[in-house]
């Protein structure tokens, strides 16, 4: 009787404890945990600061990708309708989400840090279309005030494909 009463205690003693302690926990949506810098989510293409796009289509990404999960058609830019510095930019950029295991390699195989895993969670689908992530859906907004692509820009003003500098103007 007396053991039966004193393992009582102790069980309401292990439960009072956790009744103190920090919740493991969050009320997603309402609140969102912090990520590690290291934590790579969906996928973002990135512009520069004058409003093109950093991808070329070169594809090296898809070449990386272990899961084969990547698809970019390249196409010719014209200093009238310039989509990104150099001769070709990414008419198709697709993504299939149900393929990608985030390893991060498309990343790593960029030359022109154009495609990032981002903090991106929300990857839920109810049918198997809905998980291919087209370019527009991955391409970044211009920045504030600028035009975004295509542009028309002075002749031989992007020749490079990777600029001397950052944010060419
Ligand atoms: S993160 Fe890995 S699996 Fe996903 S698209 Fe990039 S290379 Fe492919
Ligand atoms: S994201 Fe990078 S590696 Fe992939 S096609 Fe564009 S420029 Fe090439």
């Amino acid at each position: 009787m007396f053991k039966a009463g004193f393992a009582i205690l102790q069980g309401l003693a292990t439960t009072i404890k956790h009744v103190f302690e920090r919740p493991v926990t969050v009320e997603y949506p309402e609140k969102r945990k912090e990520f590690s810098e290291r934590f790579k989510g969906r996928h973002e293409l990135k512009r520069y600061d004058n409003g093109l796009e950093k991808c070329i289509g070169c594809s090296l990404c898809s070449a990386a990708c272990p899961a084969d999960a990547i698809w970019v058609e390249a196409a010719e830019n014209t200093d009238k309708e310039r989509y990104s510095p150099g001769e070709r930019y990414a008419k198709t950029y697709e993504i299939n989400m149900l393929r990608c295991i985030f390893c991060g390699y498309c990343e790593d195989a960029c030359p022109t840090e154009a495609i990032v895993l981002e903090k991106h969670i929300e990857l839920s689908y109810y049918d198997r279309e809905s998980a291919i992530f087209t370019k527009e859906m991955l391409l970044v907004p211009p920045p504030p005030g600028v035009w975004g692509t295509p542009k028309s820009v002075t002749p031989h003003s992007f020749d490079r494909a990777i600029p001397v500098m950052e944010n060419p103007e």
